[in-house]
């Protein structure tokens, strides 16, 4: 139930700005996105704010190692300014290329400085925070309630906490966090730098996502959201700064999507497995395609991508899209009179994709209700309706099946060629037709009613 009426608040924690957004990111943010858009189909108003973190998040989530945003620029050779525009500029081209609605607030961490340390400032004054020659600290301690997101006993994490620190900070406590780092020790050359109370320095990574989502949505909202690695410190050390310094709950509901294994193994550079959105449109694929894959794990479940499991997703893809081209063809046809039974049908259908898909959104099943719908006795065109008509939470882009396609005239005449071929069994004659039709933009697949056309997307 959200907090005011039909309106609801949704929080998204998104990148940090140092590298290009692999399958795994997203995995995450099409969960997002599929969240979003069935609550506005429900007739929700949603308030849809993402930060971009382009200062302070460091290489260990623990305040440790340089800042990633520097990292990266020693990288990419720019400035840190650049390099974030630069990165930002590609996280949103392909957050488009997989059909995500793009958040009514997009906000920036560094143009967000004087609200972060006002939340800082709030801290201090109530003593739930404090301040020493290398940064101000969170204290853990003062705030009971820490790690209960997580279920982690502060006294554990303390201890898994102390192994890592290295010594030579003013930390009370291990767990404690940077909510303001100064210029000294391994930041002195910092880039990006403010002033503050506290002397110059930058805000740490947690804190910034609690001072923006609070601004644009209030000191408790509805929803946030965020990958599972998020769970132990970043989500945590945001719910522990946001309810010291109010008082009040900060988030109603999370929704933490698990993991993306390649191969049954975690990503990781090293091996190699580390995909980018564009690895998967180069090898030929429709981008659409790996959203339909998103869809058949479950966002609580690790999905594991193969190269395989992503060519079934295409050709399933493909069908549906075909689904609704044939409804359609048929859609300039006059309306014949369904039976009762029927008209059942196709209300039962509807009914059942949306209690699937209500239910802790669980799309696995939604797409067994799609194809056992497909494979029903209702005509084509209500299998389009339908289709579309779900298309608007599923976000496949399905309606762009719809559009007509222009086939030249030669790629007519050489699919009857082909099929000419094929009739006489001349399958290699007619595969190499095949293959010069793709080369001019189209591509044939062999359907009950025949060769369908379509265009060849990436
Ligand atoms: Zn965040």
């Amino acid at each position: 139930m959200p907090l005011k009426g039909k309106k609801v608040g949704m929080y998204t924690c998104g990148p940090t700005v140092y590298d290009h957004p692999h399958i795994g990111h997203g995995r995450k943010y099409v969960y997002d996105d599929l969240l979003k858009r069935l609550l506005i189909y429900s007739g929700y108003q949603v308030m849809h704010v993402q930060n971009i973190t382009d200062v302070g998040h460091l290489v260990s989530d623990a305040d440790e190692g340089e800042d990633k945003l520097e990292a990266g620029a020693a990288k990419t050779g720019k400035s840190v300014w650049e390099t974030a525009e630069m990165y930002i500029k590609g996280f949103y081209e392909t957050m488009d290329k997989l059909n995500i609605s793009r958040p009514d607030v997009v906000c920036r961490a560094t143009e967000h400085v004087p609200e972060q340390i006002e939340l800082i400032k709030r801290l201090v004054d109530k003593g739930f925070a404090y301040d020493t020659p290398e940064a101000v600290y969170f204290d853990v301690a003062k705030f009971p309630r820490y790690g209960e997101l997580s279920g982690q006993r502060l006294a554990d994490k303390m201890v898994a906490a102390r192994q890592e620190v290295q010594t030579g900070s003013h930390k009370r406590n291990p767990a404690d966090f940077a909510l303001w780092f100064k210029l000294v020790g391994r930041f002195e050359k910092h880039v990006m730098k403010w002033d503050s109370p506290w002397g110059g320095g930058f805000p740490g990574w947690h804190i910034e996502c609690s001072a923006m989502s609070m601004k644009y949505l209030g000191e408790t909202f509805d929803i946030h959201t965020g990958g599972e690695d998020h769970i132990p410190v970043h989500h945590t050390n945001e719910i522990a700064q946001s309810e010291a310094a109010t008082g009040k709950p900060f988030v109603k509901y999370w929704l933490h999507s698990a993991f993306l294994m390649v191969d049954g193994q975690k990503m990781s550079k090293s091996l190699g497995n580390m995909y980018r959105i564009e690895d998967v449109t180069e090898k030929g694929f429709n981008a659409m395609a790996l959203r339909y894959l998103y869809l058949t794990a479950h966002y609580r479940t690790p999905l594991s991508f193969t190269w395989s499991s992503l060519a079934a997703a295409q050709s399933a893809y493909d069908k549906l899209c075909e689904f609704v081209r044939a409804g359609g063809r048929e859609g300039g046809r006059a309306r014949v009179e369904l039976s009762k039974e029927k008209m059942k049908k196709i209300g039962q259908y509807r009914e059942r994709f949306l209690e699937v898909v209500n239910n802790d959104l669980n799309f696995p099943q939604g797409l067994a209700v799609v194809w056992e719908m497909i494979k029903s006795n209702i005509p084509d065109m209500d299998k389009a309706d339908l289709l579309l008509d779900w298309d608007q939470i599923l976000g496949l882009s399905l309606v762009s099946a719809r559009e007509d396609i222009k086939v030249p005239e030669e790629v007519t005449r050489m699919v009857n060629e082909r099929e000419g071929l094929r009739k006489s069994g001349k399958f290699v004659e007619a595969d190499a037709v095949r293959m010069q039709i793709e080369k001019l933009g189209f591509i044939v697949k062999d359907g009950p009613t025949g060769p369908a056309i379509n265009v060849k997307r990436n």
